[in-house]
């Protein structure tokens, strides 16, 4: 079976394997590319990493674009 991949979008949530200091695992996505920028929900630090590390580090997607339309 070939793995699975997932696709990640601007403005969408996921949750990461580590929490950040701040207590949060909820990431929304500022920017895709080779490199991905992050904004924590927890407290608004922003980190840019590069893609394959990001994919590495999701845990689950939480929230679809089109889902989040009240932020
Ligand atoms: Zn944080």
């Amino acid at each position: 079976m070939a793995k699975e991949r997932l696709t990640f979008e601007l403005n969408q949530v996921v949750e990461l394997k580590k929490p950040h200091p701040c207590g949060s695992k909820s990431w929304k996505i500022l920017r895709t590319g080779i490199d991905f920028g992050l904004r924590c929900e927890g407290c608004g630090h922003r980190i840019l990493i590069p893609r394959k590390d990001f994919e590495r580090a999701v845990k689950r997607i939480l929230s679809d674009p089109s889902s989040d339309l009240s932020s």
